[in-house]
This record gives C-alpha cells, structure tokens and sequence, in this order.
C-alpha cells in the first residue's frame, strides 16, 4: 500500500473509533484534507483513495493548484488568515471559508461571491482559550456577529471553528472543543430552525478524538495524512 494510503486507513480508523465511542455515526464527521504546503502530485495521490474536501492557507498557493487539479472536481476549504484585499479570488475559488475573524471580511465576501455560483459556506473563527496572539471572536461578540451575517445574501453561515492551543492530555484537549460546543448550542437557541447552524470545524492530526467526543462535524488534518511538513515552509 502507498505511504499516503496507509496514513488515510489509519486516520480513518481513528476517526471511526472516536466516533464510536461518542455514539455517532462516523459520516458525520468530514475528513478535511490539509495540503498547504503540499506539492499537487500528493493532492491527487490522497484523492485517489476517496477523499474531496482540501484545505489551503496560502491563497496564491491554493490558486495554483486548484487550477491544476480542476478535472478532479475536489471542494476546497480556506483556513488560513485572510487579509481584506484577497477575498475577491477566495470568493471566486473556494466552497468553504472556516477563517472568518472579522465582520468585514464576510462582508466582501458576500459582496464578492459570482451569483453563477452557490453560496459560500462559512465559518466563524472563536478564539476559544482567548490568547492574546490568536485571531478569532471572542464567545461575547458571536451573537451581534451572527445577527449582522444572516443580512448578507450570498454566504451561507455554517458554524464556529477554533484552533485551540496545543495540550497532550486529553482531557484538557476536550476543554476548549466543549466550550465552542456549547457557544454553537447556545447560538443555535436563538436562530430559527432553517438557519441552524450544523457546523463544529475543530480538531486537528494531534486532537481529532478529542474533537469528535465533542461533537466536531469537520476534523482538519494535514501531518497524519501527508507526514510531517516541512518547517522552513511552515
Ligand atoms: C495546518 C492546519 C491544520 C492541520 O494541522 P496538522 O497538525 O498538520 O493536522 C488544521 N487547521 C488549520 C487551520 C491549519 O492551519
């Protein structure tokens, strides 16, 4: 078996087991695909074994290899930090947006998204654990920014998603995941019933488990499918 394949069967029975222990069905659980850094030939490699949804951080990166790898029909999901004057290639370009950390942003990008397309699917990004150099909302500012977002017509509000600080115990892995678990239930009180929000994008290669006992709906894993990155290029 091939080196990626053999990753993927393993990631896969992780996910399976975690979702079995919290009682879920494992096809709740999307396996995104993290390929920044990751040279198109890899890409193909892991879409070969049945996996669709890719995330990138570096748009001009992404751009590229989303234009080579067209004839493959993958779904691609933005996750890095997005400055003002990209959104219009991000909205033109990407299904999923999990990395918005300004109410401007999704602004653009609504302003942006070609009406030939369906709406983009975004994500809040919390910063859960609230340090100081981390992007994201805090908890507090979610429902004023939730009320300004239902307004924009051309994206379509998703859920919350975080990128905790790393721990190794796995208990104190489930705290943050817990608490943007009960944000979401929370938001969820106060929305009618066709806004709900079905989205819990936590977890990564280190974390998954954790996330899943938490309910996450999309685990982002780049290192435990592809190996580990290379650290000059991030
Ligand atoms: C790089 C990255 C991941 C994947 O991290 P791994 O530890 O390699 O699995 C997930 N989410 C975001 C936002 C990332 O930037």
């Amino acid at each position: 078996m091939h080196r990626l394949e053999a990753n993927i069967v393993q990631v896969k029975a992780r996910l399976q087991a975690a979702a079995a222990a919290s009682g879920r069905n494992p096809n709740t659980v999307m396996l995104l695909a993290v390929s920044k850094t990751r040279d198109p030939k890899s890409i193909q490699q892991v879409a070969q074994t049945g996996i669709t949804n890719f995330g990138e951080n570096y748009l001009q990166e992404a751009l590229e290899k989303i234009d080579t790898l067209k004839s493959l029909g993958l779904i691609w999901h933005f996750i890095g930090p997005i400055q003002s004057n990209k959104t219009r290639q991000i909205a033109e370009n990407f299904s999923w947006v999990h990395s918005i950390d300004r109410l401007k942003i999704a602004q653009r990008l609504s302003a942006q998204r070609p009406l030939t397309m369906p709406p983009l699917n975004i994500c809040l990004q919390v910063n859960i654990d609230q340090e100081a150099t981390k992007a994201g909302f805090s908890g507090d500012q979610i429902p004023l920014v939730i009320d300004e977002i239902a307004q924009l017509p051309n994206i379509k509000l998703r859920g919350l998603m975080s990128i905790p600080a790393a721990q190794h115990d796995p208990a104190a892995q489930r705290l943050p995941f817990a608490q943007l678990r009960s944000l979401l239930e929370e938001t969820n009180c106060s929305l009618d019933n066709y806004k709900k929000l079905d989205t819990l994008s936590m977890g990564m290669s280190a974390d998954l488990e954790a996330a899943i006992l938490e309910q996450a709906t999309i685990v982002r894993v780049g290192t435990d499918i592809f190996g580990p990155r290379n650290k000059t290029t991030l």
